[in-house]
């Protein structure tokens, strides 16, 4: 090449000097603002590419799969994770459905999930790790923030915001994703349940959300809220989109057991209700408890999946602490391990934690607030110094449980 001829760029013709960047290759060059463009069209052509795919991907999950890898993070709650391994599964075989002008063509229904347990009994959890297995945008929502419209709270649109926002605004991506709304119990209606006192009725809510879970081109504000009236909407079908909705529904056990006792001297007393295990009412739910509770017929026939979770015993509690793929317990190990500090605890005082998280009744929600409070002060004293052991015993354990945060916990329960 003569010493004077200028290099350009082999794609746009630019000279070099017009250029920022030159990168030369075996015999072409290319400019920045090429690789720039040439960039754009890669991550465009892929994200066509794998939002394609992505329902077939999804399908190579059967159930049983999708229970062995929830089963890695999850400890017991075996009928919940049946019956929602296979709600999913469903759910996203209806996916694959080609649409069909055909009126005759047999059409699958949504597989939305309701799911009843007390607090901190992985409900979340469950839904959560759903998503992180099938690697779709997933959100979580508090039905109690939500309003009708016109009221001061939050408009049920902006449960989508949520998912478009976990989606890095992709809406594809976002129209095959899982919302968790939680709390649903809290927007009961007041009538059937006089336990519930919210100002704004709940059954307005449920009407709201209604079109959302059935199905239907929403208009959603992107940044959320009613604080940006400038903002334009972006439109989401929600056609697609597995919803969860989990709640306590404190007080249906009541609901349930009346009904098994009426069963028991009406008509359908064949049916074995005296062998009713009145420690664990829930898990005899059927849909009429709900609509006694006071959800509206609509919603209840829109959550067509029902499972519930069961209350955790000591035995449950003690093997979350340990056993799940990041439990507690090796949680706490992997941070005390980056300070090089080798972290054991002995089996009394896990099973102390235990006794406690049961005598509070946090659900296992309650054994992480345990060992935050016993381990706060090792963590704070430990990183720094030559320490490079720490083993908890139950004194050790009881001792900072008495000491400190004792209170704290009480209040909370
Ligand atoms: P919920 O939504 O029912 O109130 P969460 O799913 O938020 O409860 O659970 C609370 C905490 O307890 C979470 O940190 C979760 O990891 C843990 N947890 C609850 N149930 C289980 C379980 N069966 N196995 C493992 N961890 C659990």
């Amino acid at each position: 090449m003569a010493k004077d001829e200028v290099l350009e760029c082999s794609f746009c013709g630019r000279k070099k000097p017009e250029t920022d960047l030159l990168i030369a290759g075996l015999d072409a060059h290319i400019c920045d603002k090429c690789i720039e463009q040439a960039h754009g069209i890669v991550i465009e052509e892929t994200a066509q590419q794998s939002s394609s795919s992505l329902t077939s991907e999804l399908i190579v999950k059967k159930p049983k799969e999708i229970k062995a890898f929830i089963d890695q993070y999850m400890i017991g709650q075996d009928k919940a994770k049946r019956v929602m391994s296979v709600a999913v599964y469903n759910h996203y075989k209806r996916l694959l459905q080609p649409e069909s002008k055909d009126e005759d063509e047999i059409e699958i229904e949504k597989s939305n999930i309701v799911i009843v347990g007390e607090t901190g009994t992985g409900k979340t959890l469950i839904a959560r790790t759903i998503a992180k297995m099938l690697n779709v945008p997933f959100c979580i929502v508090d039905a109690t923030v939500l309003t009708e419209a016109g009221y001061v709270g939050e408009d049920v649109e902006t449960i989508l915001t949520r998912l478009l926002q976990a989606a890095d605004y992709d809406v594809k991506k976002a129209e095959r994703g899982i919302v968790f709304i939680d709390e649903i119990d809290k927007i009961a209606r007041k009538g059937d349940n006089p336990s519930i006192t919210r100002d704004v009725s709940g059954e307005g809510v449920q009407q709201a959300l209604l079109k959302l879970l059935e199905g239907s081109v929403v208009n959603v504000p992107p940044k959320g809220g009613r604080k940006h009236p400038d903002q334009k909407f972006i439109e989401v079908n929600t056609k697609d989109i597995l919803f969860m909705a989990g709640g306590a529904f404190s007080g249906i056990d009541k609901i349930i057991g009346k009904r098994l006792n009426r069963q028991a001297v009406g008509y359908s007393a064949s049916i074995k209700v005296d062998k009713v295990d009145e420690d664990n009412l829930l898990q005899y739910i059927i849909p009429s408890d709900l609509k006694a509770f006071g959800l509206i017929p609509e919603i209840i026939g829109r959550l067509p999946v029902l499972t519930h979770m069961n209350p955790l015993d000591a035995e449950t509690l003690r093997a979350i602490l340990t056993e799940p793929k990041n439990s507690i317990i090796k949680q706490y190990q992997k941070l005390f391990e980056m300070d090089g500090i080798d972290f054991t605890i002995n089996e009394t005082a896990l099973g102390y934690i235990v006794d406690k998280a049961v005598e509070y009744k946090l659900g296992a929600r309650g054994l992480r607030s345990l060992c935050e409070a016993i381990l706060t002060d090792a963590m704070f004293e430990l990183p720094g110094t030559e320490e490079s052991e720490l083993k908890i015993t139950k004194k050790y354990a009881e001792d900072r449980i008495n000491q400190s945060t004792l209170k704290r916990l009480k209040a909370v329960s």
